[in-house]
């Protein structure tokens, strides 16, 4: 039915929503609501692959404002976004293959309701805590399902992080960011990204966290390795080997 959209049950309650391997969403069901999290690139209707799933009442959250999390927000009514985000949303969304799905679907972006740090996610017998990490971009945020010990990353937290965009915070405040919401290592056992196709053990928040304190410190020229060249859609920059196969993309080391 769907071409692009792939469901996988992870769990009880969660489902990783796969946009053709280029962007991940999930769904969370709780004894009274459904979240939503990120609605990928919104070339299919994502709100009807949920709804195949379940008929609880909805609540959609984007973990940042970039538009593989955010373009099928169009399919809902409403989104929750920390709003840091929304001047980047709306940068994103001027762009023209956006308004061309708008055009071909008949739809548009719904509101964004702000949620910021510190709140919490009522699901029925499930919690969602928002918890701030700017860094990736200004307002992006993880969400910590408290009960099932998982937390929602984003791009905030991955093995190919992207910090080399314009929008992203200097590598110094993002390593400061990190450090404060250290206390995720006693609260979750495990990651879900926003570019995943499974779980990750939660120790790639300390392995990310040792990874840009090494690029900040060696100027990624650490142990005799040099960083190397990488070449992403619109421009060339450089990624700083971390962890076990993973990379933290950038430009400069602000
Ligand atoms: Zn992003
Ligand atoms: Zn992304």
């Amino acid at each position: 039915m769907y071409e692009r959209i792939r469901v996988k049950k992870l769990a009880d309650s969660i489902y990783l929503l796969d946009d053709y391997g280029e962007a991940t969403g999930y769904l969370v069901t709780g004894s009274e609501r459904a979240a939503v999290i990120d609605t990928m690139n919104g070339i299919e209707d994502v709100h009807a692959v949920v709804r195949a799933i379940t008929d609880l009442p909805l609540v959609l959250i984007n973990t940042h404002g970039h538009c593989d999390h955010i373009f099928g927000n169009i399919y809902f009514e409403e989104a929750c976004m920390n709003p840091a985000d929304n001047t980047l949303a709306e940068e994103q969304t001027q762009r023209k293959e956006f308004l061309n799905l708008c055009r071909a679907t008949n739809r548009k972006l719904p509101p964004f309701k702000p949620v910021n740090d510190g709140d919490t996610i009522n699901l029925g017998n499930l919690t969602l805590k928002v918890i701030a990490l700017p860094g990736h971009t200004t307002g992006g945020i993880c969400l910590l399902l408290e009960e099932k010990r998982i937390l929602f990353t984003g791009d905030s937290i991955n093995h190919h992080l992207w910090m080399q965009l314009d929008e992203c915070l200097p590598l110094s405040v993002f390593l400061e960011n990190l450090k404060r919401i250290s206390f995720v290592k006693t609260k979750a056992d495990r990651i879900l990204h926003g570019h995943a196709q499974d779980f990750d053990d939660i120790s790639l928040y300390d392995e990310l966290v040792d990874g840009v304190q090494d690029l900040i410190t060696t100027g990624g020229k650490g142990d005799g390795i040099f960083d190397y060249a990488y070449k992403w859609m619109t421009g060339k920059c450089r990624q700083h080997p971390f962890g076990n196969g993973s990379v933290i993309c950038y430009n400069k080391i602000k």
